[in-house]
């Protein structure tokens, strides 16, 4: 899809006629009195959240964001195979995948040996191992990931719709008392309009929880008494997008280059086809300098682009956005009001995204990791508000993101030292600095791709004790999607993409070696405890009134080829009845394509004798992986956190 080509233009590129591309507005009239959630901030984290959320219409949200409305143009780019998985949940992924550019290989040039003040191609690599997801790594505007997610939250059973032109100006949190129950809204948030009609104007919200997705000079943070710790932002680099007529003949892949005596730039090839990034090393600022001090111009971007680029040439025709960019590796002791004081009681404010950890630019994790942040609250947020989980749960957003920012902070500390060493290098050693560079890139892309995550056992995430059952599927990762085909309509498909972002668990039950049909085969008798048991935790956290599968949704996995399968012989778990005319769900029983390489049995090392079964959180990553007969631990698991509805 090529769009861009007479200049660029923000919004969405399928509508021909620009004028029609306007962001949808705001919500009209007051902020709402009282609400479940306040989310401060409409960058990627809130908007997840915020999407995530209003996939219940019984939970009050309100997002509020101090612009005057959506984002148009510029921030990140970069959009990493996990992220893709996500929007997969959120059902965009197909938009996304038509609309961005798929960064596929990457490039490195370096000094030329014989004629150093020349740049010279030295390696290109494959930019994401095979098999290390279903999705690409892909770059798109930040911009059009807030329009997606707008989209799907307008379009949800909330019908939730963002207010602008609000500035938090502060939070107060009343203190706990024994009737919170009755007055749960704890928490008051003051903000100062912006929109001409009602510039100046106080509004104040009640909120039961408050998350301040309010950026890297967050006030939600500052309300908690939290602060941002770690290196101070040293190093500018330029960023900005342009539509530009070169002979570099990479213009069109990610390349890391390096000069001789001029410093280092990223390209980032972008949508539409023509557009693309350049991410330009600037001077290194004194101690305590801001950025701002140095007077840097888009011509001066320019002008230190084309030294580097040396001997090709770059004729800027227009630059869409532009920036300067100083952001260190920073991050937050905790990302929850909870002190050490009050450690007892649940957590009711929250920091998600750059409020809470900053990154630099150049492993593209800003955005990534602020979105999954969001994603991790979001369904523990309302499984605690919709009464299925025990709030206890909420302290296990801070434990769990933490530790993860941490870990890629510390990864993007190494690739910025190994970046910058490496463009400081004497050119006389620089082929093993190249070397080094290429090596790190790729030894460490499951970072950048985000597959790296991995919670530790927690009460939501269990011990590795069956993990030999399915070994490819690593307790506390994401749940690696591999091929099946239904059973029901032979329709091929990934079995990660029926993890919606619904707030639901699933429990995918993959058969042993028995005959499927045999009244004594481990999905049947799985099955029977399931619908039957008094331990059954469908039973035990579903409501009578509800469908058998809205809280936890059971999938069946097989073996055999779907054409020697009987539908007629399943259990009725696995085609149950739903909704008010008691219709059947047939999308629950799958089989292993047999196709070579495709069977997820073999591509995840899943024990074909004894079968079992994988938990996967609404957030899509892998609970616990169980015996098929492990009724025992499987009641256990979820006993922990979860709240009894009968
Ligand atoms: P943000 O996207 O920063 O969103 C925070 C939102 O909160 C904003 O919309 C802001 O208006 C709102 N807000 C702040 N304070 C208040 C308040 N008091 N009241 C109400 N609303 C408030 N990353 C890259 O990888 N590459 C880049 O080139 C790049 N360029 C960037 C350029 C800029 C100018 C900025 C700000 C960020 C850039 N980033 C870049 C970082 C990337 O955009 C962030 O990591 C990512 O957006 C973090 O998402 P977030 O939701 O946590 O915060």
């Amino acid at each position: 899809m090529q769009f861009h080509l007479n200049g660029f233009a923000p919004g969405d590129p399928h509508i021909a006629d620009q004028t029609k591309r306007h962001p949808a507005p705001g919500a009209a009239g007051s902020l709402p009195a009282e609400v479940d959630v306040l989310i401060v901030g409409c960058g990627p984290a809130g908007l997840t959240l915020a999407a995530q959320l209003s996939a219940f219409p019984d939970i009050t949200t309100c997002i509020v964001d101090q612009k005057p409305g959506p984002l148009l143009r510029g921030q990140a780019d970069g959009i990493a195979c996990r992220t893709m998985e996500m929007f997969e949940a959120f059902g965009f992924s197909e938009r996304v995948l038509k609309e961005a550019c798929w960064v596929n290989e990457t490039t490195f040039w370096t000094p030329d040996r014989t004629r150093p003040a020349n740049i010279i191609r030295s390696g290109r690599v494959q930019d994401t191992e095979d098999g290390l997801s279903e999705f690409p790594h892909v770059v798109l505007n930040q911009a059009r990931v807030h329009d997606f997610y707008l989209d799907v939250m307008r379009k949800s059973p909330a019908g939730l719709v963002p207010h602008y032109a609000r500035r938090l100006i502060d939070l107060t949190l009343a203190p706990a008392t024994p009737d919170d129950n009755d007055h749960p809204h704890r928490v008051t948030a003051r903000f100062e309009r912006g929109d001409p009609a009602h510039e100046g104007q106080i509004e104040t919200i009640k909120a039961r929880y408050v998350v301040g997705c309010d950026g890297a000079r967050s006030t939600v943070r500052t309300s908690i008494g939290r602060t941002l710790v770690g290196d101070s932002a040293n190093h500018a680099w330029g960023v900005m997008d342009v539509l530009a007529v070169t002979d570099f003949p990479d213009i069109r892949f990610k390349s890391l280059i390096r000069s001789a005596s001029n410093g280092s730039m990223i390209i980032i090839p972008r949508e539409g086809g023509y557009l693309f990034r350049l991410y330009i090393e600037m001077d290194k600022l004194d101690v305590g300098e801001r950025v701002g001090n140095r007077n840097i111009t888009s011509d001066h971007l320019v002008a230190a682009a084309r030294r580097i680029f040396h001997p090709y040439t770059l004729d800027v025709k227009e630059i869409p956005w532009w920036s300067v960019y100083e952001i260190g590796q920073r991050l937050c002791e905790k990302f929850d009001d909870v002190t050490d004081a009050d450690a007892d009681r649940a957590p009711c404010v929250f920091i998600a995204g750059d409020a809470c950890h900053t990154h630099s630019p150049k492993a593209g994790q800003g955005m990534n990791v602020s979105m999954q942040d969001g994603f991790n609250l979001g369904w523990k947020l309302a499984s605690v508000l919709r009464g299925t989980c025990a709030p206890e749960l909420l302290s296990s957003y801070s434990a769990e993101r933490q530790a993860i920012a941490k870990e890629l902070i510390d990864f993007d500390r190494e690739w910025a030292q190994v970046l910058s060493s490496a463009s400081h290098a004497d050119p006389g050693i620089s082929q093993d600095n190249h070397a080094r560079t290429q090596d790190y890139f790729v030894k460490h892309g499951r970072y950048t791709a985000g597959t790296a995550v991995l919670y530790p056992p927690s009460a939501i995430t269990g011990e590795a004790t069956y993990q030999h059952l399915a070994a490819g599927l690593t307790i506390g990762t994401r749940f690696h999607s591999a091929p099946v085909i239904r059973l029901t309509d032979a329709k091929p498909l990934h079995l990660g993409h029926t993890v919606k972002a619904d707030g639901r668990w699933r429990l995918f039950a993959f058969a042993g070696s028995q005959d499927p049909a045999s009244s004594t085969s481990g999905i049947r008798s799985l099955c029977a405890f399931l619908i039957d048991a008094p331990q059954s935790p469908i039973l035990r956290y579903t409501a009578s009134d509800n469908d058998i599968d809205s809280v936890i949704d059971v999938r069946a996995i097989f073996q055999q080829s779907h054409e020697t399968l009987a539908i007629e012989a399943m259990p009725s778990l696995l085609m149950p009845r739903k909704g008010r005319f008691g219709l059947i769900d047939y999308e629950k029983i799958f089989c292993a394509d047999s196709r070579s390489a495709r069977d997820i049995f073999t591509l995840r090392h899943i024990d074909r004798e004894h079968g079992c079964v994988v938990i996967i959180r609404p957030d899509q990553y892998i609970a616990n992986v169980l015996p098929l007969d492990g009724y025992k631990q499987l009641s256990a698991f979820f006993l922990s956190f979860m709240m009894p509805q009968r």
